[in-house]
């Protein structure tokens, strides 16, 4: 096979388990430069793709380009620009990508609202305190955006705000930045999740536009940047980021940042990065308790106009406990029945539709998934918890992994430790016990283990 269409076969197969925008910024300009020995040689733009695709894909490019090519047995990258430029193809491909990826799908009414993000500030309107519930679960953070609103740069800066997912961080931080900028119609606000700052850094570069970048960045008095976490996968991307942010703090222009843990247990973080962001306000949000969620489906249920007997939101508020979003798609599941089979909306129903929810399956929770999480979480490689390697960065997380094993799939001691290198039982049973021991009196690894949990049951 030509190596041109090994690569477009290769990303043919890539391209439907990844984002759009991910895609096109990680993958455009990339190609197979040759094969030789059983190692592809792939070319990429630079060198944040470089590392990235290292660091992030580089376990399914090899899996798919050996599907199509078994021979190939590693994948080396190289920042290099093809001899001829973008094959015609690549650059058809690559321009429909890009259209379709900005041209909105009109599936569903969420996305048409979504048509009204202002394309300067990347503000979505429909974010606004007015349909913000707050309850003990983020009143801190709620607190902290009202003084910020108040007073921006001069408070709470940097403002970080971390919480599990669909518990409205971006909701949060976007009301902040609305809210701002009705107040102080001539500030500059800029909304944006790091992957999309990510994927602007990479064009900046290619277009050798980087100081451009800068200073668009620098001109702001309010930056907003939503899942940090994402950022800390690459040094360089990090670099990049504390100049912009310290550009800004010593201006004092806000800052505020989310993620889905607090700055310490992000593990890959630059220490100055995580003190710049200690040193600020820090405020999580919980999980709302079930009056609060009541609430928030009434407040909901309301705003469609839809009449749902409180007994039924009060059932779905028992029923769905930590996630917001979650409750929010239970709600219009029942609506949009009720709407087709043309009935008021009954307790009864809600109940049937209560039954499925649940068991639409949450994805089988495997050993597989578990040691993948956890990985994913400290981001190291499965392999380096298979190891014997008594480094500090592998042990925990290692021990970890072995604890979830035992806790959420009553491995067997002897299982537990021959999936993992083949170690002793007592191994094994010293790893649960040690974790155990620690989780009474470790918050900070209480928190680690809740959010791998969170990683393990989600998607
Ligand atoms: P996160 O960014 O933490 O994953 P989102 O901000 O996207 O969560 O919130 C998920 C959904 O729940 C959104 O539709 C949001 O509007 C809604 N939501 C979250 N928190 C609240 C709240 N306190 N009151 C009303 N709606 C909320
Ligand atoms: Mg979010």
């Amino acid at each position: 096979m030509e190596r041109n269409e090994l690569w477009q076969a290769t990303l043919a197969k890539l391209e439907p388990a990844i984002s759009r925008p991910n895609f096109i910024t990680w993958f455009q300009e990339t190609g197979i430069m040759g094969v030789d020995a059983g190692l592809a040689t792939v070319y990429v733009p630079n060198g944040f793709v470089k590392e990235w695709l290292q660091n992030k894909y580089h376990k399914s490019i090899l899996h798919a380009l050996r599907e199509i090519t078994p021979e190939i047995k590693d994948v080396s990258y190289v920042i290099a620009r093809p001899e001829r430029g973008l094959s015609s193809i690549q650059k058809d491909q690559a321009k429909k990508r890009r259209s379709s990826a900005a041209a909105p799908s009109q599936s569903d009414d969420a996305s048409i609202r979504e048509l009204s993000v202002d394309p300067e500030t990347n503000l979505n309107p429909r974010y606004s305190f007015t349909n913000f519930i707050v309850g003990s679960f983020n009143e801190l953070a709620y607190a902290a955006a009202q003084s910020i609103i108040k007073n921006p740069g001069i408070g709470y800066n940097p403002f970080f705000i971390y919480g599990g997912v669909g518990l409205g961080k971006t909701h949060l931080i976007q009301a902040v930045g609305n809210e701002i900028l009705k107040q102080f119609p001539q500030k500059k606000v800029k909304y944006l999740s790091s992957e999309k700052y990510m994927g602007e850094v990479v064009d900046a570069l290619k277009n050798q536009e980087m100081n451009r970048l800068k200073e668009k960045y620098r001109a702001v008095d309010l930056l907003i940047m939503d899942d940090i976490q994402f950022i800390a996968r690459t040094e360089k991307m990090q670099e990049e980021f504390f100049h912009t942010f310290n550009a800004l703090y010593e201006k004092n222009k806000q800052i505020i940042i989310s993620s889905d843990r607090p700055p310490q247990a992000i593990a890959t973080l630059e220490e100055r990065l995580k003190s710049r962001f200690e040193g600020g306000m820090i405020a999580d949000i919980g999980v709302p308790d079930v009056e609060t969620r009541f609430l928030i489906l009434k407040t909901k249920a309301d705003e469609k106009k839809v009449l749902v007997p409180e007994d039924a939101l009060r059932l779905i508020a028992e029923r769905i406990k930590t996630n917001i979003r979650e409750l929010e798609g239970v709600l219009n599941k029942v609506v949009m029945s009720a709407k087709i089979s043309n009935t008021p909306v009954t307790k009864e129903q809600v109940e049937k539709l209560l039954v499925t929810h649940a068991l639409t399956p949450k994805k089988f929770v495997s050993a597989k998934k578990i040691i993948k999480s956890v990985s994913d979480f400290y981001d190291i490689k499965e392999r380096d918890l298979m190891t014997s390697s008594r480094k500090k960065d592998f042990v925990k997380p290692r021990q970890i992994a072995m604890f979830l094993l035992r806790n959420e799939l009553k491995f067997s001691y002897p299982s537990i430790g021959d999936r993992f290198g083949g170690r002793d039982h007592t191994t094994a049973i010293h790893s649960c016990e040690k974790i155990g021991e620690e989780l009474k009196k470790n918050i900070e690894l209480e928190e680690e283990i809740r959010l791998i949990r969170e990683k393990i049951f989600s998607e």
